[in-house]
Formats: structure tokens, C-alpha cells, sequence
């Protein structure tokens, strides 16, 4: 789950991680109160949207009066701001943040996430703050300083100076540096985080060290050991069919091919994305319906895959296992009288009882196409969108 960059400050305040004053506001009335608040010469005024690169795109800027914070704040709030991470479409901001305006004499960027490889925490640094650090990653590897973090003892004090001294601090702002970044991890781990980054941590020219930004994504299987973390949701951000989709528990991740997948488990709902691909076209969505595809959950995956106008064709792909397949096919007939299906229906059912499942679904009278096994159903989809 993602949270916005001022929620993500207010947690840092709690740990003690230093970040500028500041201040949110939804009117551009309210932004020239806190300007006069703030009572800086500089103020900057940043739009509230999940996705990064907001600087770029013009959603960060830097007012010098309070009629300036205003008028700044009337261009930015409500524009649709395009990002490299919100698609051309963009993102609408509804909330700005206003905060005193640092004096940067240097960027750089920290960050923690899980290193799938090794099963534990790392935690990255780079001289290379402010920019995007996965190009950082991509072309000048060596400029990202590593130290894996051991879960049972956290980081250790060594190890955060270690990388603040790899960065280059020193003196005074190396101690406040390693503080960050001690106070970082016990964010991380406190908060149950999947992943945080600091992009920029600056040094000022008055000898502060601070976030200039942050990100804070939680670890949604630990959401119910943090009951305020919900709280912190903003659905606007999220897909609106993504968000529907949660409402049904049902694993959704919008893409954007034209093959409606509807499937159980997420090893089986990969590969049939993968078959598609390799059929010669392109899934529309990741769906995985659970264990007990019953019914309501199927009912409610059609009207999920079909509200996407996206979608050219449906390819259910089950396993009968638990669930036995003569269950499943008529669920799905009891669904495509519940749902009014537009557009080309293949299924695939497979293990218990497929044989007279798929007897129910020709006797059915439901115009649809059934396949045998996963590649003659990818190839029965593609052939039924006429090939893309
Ligand atoms: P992002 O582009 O979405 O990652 O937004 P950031 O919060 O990282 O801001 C982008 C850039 O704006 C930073 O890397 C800074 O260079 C600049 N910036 C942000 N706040 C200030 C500030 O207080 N003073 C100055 N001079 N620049 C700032
Ligand atoms: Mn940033």
C-alpha cells in the first residue's frame, strides 16, 4: 500500500527522522497562510500524487511570496500532472504540500526494501540523490552502496556510518546522517514497510542534514498489525477496477492487453498470461479467483474483467481440485446469467470431474468454446480476436 509523501513525513517525525516544517493544504487560500506561517523567504510547493518524478513534471515549485505560493498553488492543484510513473493520462492533484524552502548544497538518495535473493532487508545509498535511481542502477551500478541488513539485530550503528561516511559526510553531518539512517530501519521495521525511500536526503549549506522527500509503502499482509495504516489509503490514486476488485477479495492487477483472464492461483493465472503472450497476444488483466471459485466469485470476476473496456475476450482457465469442475461450470452459467457477457468466452476447466464439466458447458446453451488444455485454450482466445 501507498501512501502519500506529507503522510510519509508525518511518520518520520515519529521516528525522528528530521524533515522540513511544513504544511498540507487543498485551497490556494490555504497556501498562502502557510507561506506566511512557514514566515521563509522560500517556500516550495509540491503536489500530492503517489507516483515519483513529480519535480520534473511540474508538480514541484518554489514560491517566494505568499501571492506567488498562491498562484502556484491554483496551477497546481486540480492539474492532471504527468509523470514517468503515472502514464500519459497523468494523475490529478487534489492536495499540495507547503514547506520552508531548503538551501541544497548536496542530494542523495537512501533507501530499504527486501532483497528477495538473500531473504533479508538492504539498505541502498547513493551519491546520485534526486534522480531517478534505477537508471543510477542501470548504467553506474557501482555508485549505490549496499549494506544487508540482518532481520534479528537490525542495523547496526557501524553499518549506518559506514554508509554515511561512503557518501561522504562528515563531522557533524555524518552523526546526523547515521541517525537517519538508524531511525530509517527502525521506520522500516516499526511500520512494516515493503518498501521506503529518502530521494533527496540533502545537506544544506547551514549544516543540516534532512528528507526532502519521502516514500512509504507498506507491507499489505501486515496491515492488520497497524490498524491506523488503512486510514492512511487514498483510493483516487489507485486503479478505480483494482480497487473494486479488493472489495471482492479477488486479486486483480489491471494490464493492458485484450485477453479478460479469469483463473485460480496465481502460479496457474502467470502461466496463462504467459500462453497468451506466446499465442500472440496480450493478457488484459491478472485475475486469480481464489481457491473456492464459486459463484459469486466468478460473477463478480466477469463484471471486474468486463468493466474494462479493454477487453476483447474472456479465457477462464480453472483447476478443478478442491473445487470439483462440474461445481465450476455451473457457476459459470449461473454467473453468465447474472453478467451479460459481450464478447468471446473460452474455458478451460482441468482435473476433477473436467469431462462432464465440460458436457454442462456445451449442453448449456451459453455461447462459448471449450478448450482442451491451456495452449489449444490460448490459441482457441487469440483466434477469436482475430490474432492481437
Ligand atoms: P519527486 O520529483 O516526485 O521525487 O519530488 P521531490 O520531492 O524529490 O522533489 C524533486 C526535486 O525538487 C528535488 O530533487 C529537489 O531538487 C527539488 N526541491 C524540492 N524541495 C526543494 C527545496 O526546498 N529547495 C530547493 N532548492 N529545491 C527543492
Ligand atoms: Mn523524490
Amino acid at each position: 500500500m501507498k501512501i502519500h509523501e506529507y503522510q510519509g513525513k508525518e511518520i518520520f517525525r515519529r521516528y525522528k527522522i528530521a524533515v522540513p516544517n511544513g504544511f498540507v493544504a487543498t485551497t490556494a487560500d490555504d497556501a498562502a497562510t502557510i507561506y506566511t506561517k512557514l514566515g521563509k523567504p522560500v517556500s516550495v510547493v509540491k503536489a500530492q500524487i503517489h507516483a515519483g518524478g513529480r519535480g520534473k513534471g511540474g508538480g514541484v515549485k518554489l514560491a517566494k511570496s505568499a501571492a506567488e505560493a498562491t498562484t502556484l498553488a491554483k496551477s497546481i492543484l486540480g492539474m492532471q500532472l504527468v509523470t514517468h510513473q503515472t502514464g500519459p493520462q497523468g494523475q490529478k492533484v487534489k492536495t499540495i504540500l507547503i514547506e520552508e524552502g531548503s538551501d541544497i548544497l548536496k542530494e542523495y538518495y537512501v533507501g530499504i526494501t527486501l532483497d528477495r535473493r538473500i531473504s533479508k532487508p538492504v539498505m541502498m545509498a547513493s551519491t546520485e540523490g534526486g534522480m531517478d535511481i534505477e537508471e543510477v542502477a542501470a548504467h553506474s551500478p557501482e555508485k549505490i552502496l549496499r549494506e544487508t541488513i540482518e532481520p534479528a539485530l537490525g542495523l547496526q550503528r557501524f553499518q549506518a556510518s559506514r554508509l554515511a561516511y561512503g557518501l561522504g559526510f562528515a563531522g557533524d553531518a555524518a552523526k546526523q546522517a547515521t541517525t537517519i539512517l538508524l531511525n530509517l530501519w527502525n521506520c522500516y521495521d516499526g511500520e512494516d514497510c515493503s518498501l521506503i525511500e529518502i530521494n533527496p536526503l540533502i545537506s544544506t549549506k547551514d549544516g543540516k542534514v534532512l528528507a526532502l522527500d519521502a516514500k512509504v509503502n507498506f507491507d499489505d499482509n501486515a496491515l492488520y498489525r497497524h490498524p491506523e495504516q488503512p486510514g492512511l489509503r487514498d483510493e483516487a490514486e489507485e486503479d478505480a477496477l483494482e480497487v473494486e476488485a479488493s472489495k471482492f477479495n479477488l486479486n486483480y492487477v489491471r494490464l493492458d492487453g485484450h485477453v479478460g483472464c479469469m483463473v485460480n492461483g496465481a502460479g496457474l493465472a502467470m502461466a496463462t498470461m504467459d500462453i497468451i503472450k506466446y499465442a500472440g497476444s496480450s493478457p488484459a488483466n491478472f485475475l486469480d479467483v481464489g481457491g473456492g471459485a464459486n459463484v459469486t466469485t466468478v460473477t463478480n470476476g466477469f463484471k471486474i474483467i468486463l468493466s474494462d473496456p479493454n477487453v476483447k475476450a474472456i479465457f477462464v482457465n480453472i483447476f478443478g481440485g478442491i473445487v470439483r469442475c462440474d461445481r465450476i461450470a455451473n457457476g459459470i452459467i449461473e454467473a453468465a446469467k447474472n453478467v451479460k457477457i459481450t464478447v468471446p468466452l473460452v474455458v478451460r476447466l482441468a482435473g476433477t470431474n473436467a469431462e462432464e464439466a465440460k458436457k454442462i458447458l456445451l449442453d448449456s446453451g451459453i455461447k462459448l468454446d471449450v478448450a482442451d488444455g491451456l495452449k489449444d485454450g490460448a490459441e482457441k482466445i487469440v483466434k477469436a480476436i482475430g490474432g492481437k
